[in-house]
């Protein structure tokens, strides 16, 4: 019998591959690769074969004992297809991933959402475990989230739902990664407050994140680093930002009435007075009765919810 899945979770700034035991979604082994500078489809495509290559390397599997291979993708998806269809983030658009990698590896490979992806590795084995009715919302390069109705995610007629990252905020706003204005991502991701923080920097705000940087692209490690240190510039930029999500994340409670927030990726993961004050926020600004009951948890698996609910998507199909 085949013990393993692979799990991948390709997105905006690196790539996590790993062997998973297919019984207890335990990852055996973990390849990880940069991918901020890798856009495009040709690029993209290459670094996902290198990691995979990587890990049979290192793991010393071999190609028959896999069951399958989830790749979670920060975009839009054709499931059925194994399609990513745009993935602005990555610069990719039509990618045909399924059959990229089942031609090269002879391995039933399954596409899906990175957020997706991370709900049903919280959902079977993380923070969601015991819950009907979650909202996951993972706050990182972008904003994404996924819906969870009586336990089982609601993809939508095409297949799309959950985009919190492109609810409108502000109709005569910031250009965004989709090419629309004014959405949450603008103002509520990290490359926002990263944005934010540059032009000040640019205008001749003085901000200690310049020598904590070192001139790269600004981290959530720099962002905490900074926040410590009671920057100004780095705290406006961050409280701009919490003041966005929290109304974008009121907004879905009050429209969905879940009974749980699950909240991660890195903001949330790496900064806790981000993840406190999201949840104060957001139950002043939510509707008082939708809030009463409302639970909110930080994601349990931290970086590998996407990465392990990927890799364990037929495991859940059969369980729904
Ligand atoms: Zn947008």
């Amino acid at each position: 019998m085949k013990k393993y899945n692979i799990g991948v979770d390709l997105g905006g700034t690196k790539i996590l591959c790993a062997l998973v035991e297919k019984s207890t979604g335990k990852i055996l082994f973990e390849v990880k690769k940069k991918t901020k500078k890798e856009k495009g489809n040709e690029r993209i495509a290459s670094r996902l074969c290198e990691a995979l290559d990587e890990l049979f390397q290192i793991s010393k599997v071999k190609k028959d004992e896999i069951n399958y291979i989830g790749i979670a993708i920060a975009g839009q998806v054709d499931r059925k297809n194994g399609i990513a269809l745009n993935c602005c983030n990555l610069e990719c658009c039509n990618l045909e991933v399924k059959k990229l990698i089942e031609e090269k590896y002879g391995i039933k490979t399954y596409l899906l959402n990175d957020v997706e992806a991370a709900a049903i590795g919280e959902l079977l084995l993380g923070a969601g475990r015991g819950y009907s009715n979650i909202i996951c919302i993972f706050i990182g390069t972008g904003v994404g989230s996924s819906i969870i109705i009586n336990k089982k995610l609601y993809y939508g007629s095409s297949g799309t739902a959950g985009e919190i990252g492109h609810m409108i905020v502000d109709l005569n706003g910031r250009s965004c990664a989709c090419g629309g204005a004014g959405c949450l991502e603008a103002y509520a991701s990290r490359s926002a407050i990263e944005t934010r923080i540059k032009g000040a920097v640019k205008k001749g705000r003085k901000s200690i994140i310049t020598d904590i940087s070192k001139g790269e692209n600004i981290s959530t490690k720099h962002i905490k680093k900074s926040l410590d240190a009671h920057d100004e510039v780095v705290s406006q930029y961050v409280n701009e930002a919490i003041e966005y999500l929290s109304g974008g994340i009121a907004s879905v409670i009050n429209f969905l009435n879940p009974e749980l927030v699950i909240l991660g990726g890195g903001l949330i993961q790496g900064i806790d007075d981000i993840y406190l004050k999201t949840i104060r926020l957001t139950k002043a600004k939510a509707l008082y009765t939708t809030v009463q009951n409302l639970e909110f948890k930080k994601a349990q698996l931290n970086d590998y919810s996407g990465v392990v609910g990927a890799s364990l998507l037929e495991e859940y199909q059969n369980d729904n």
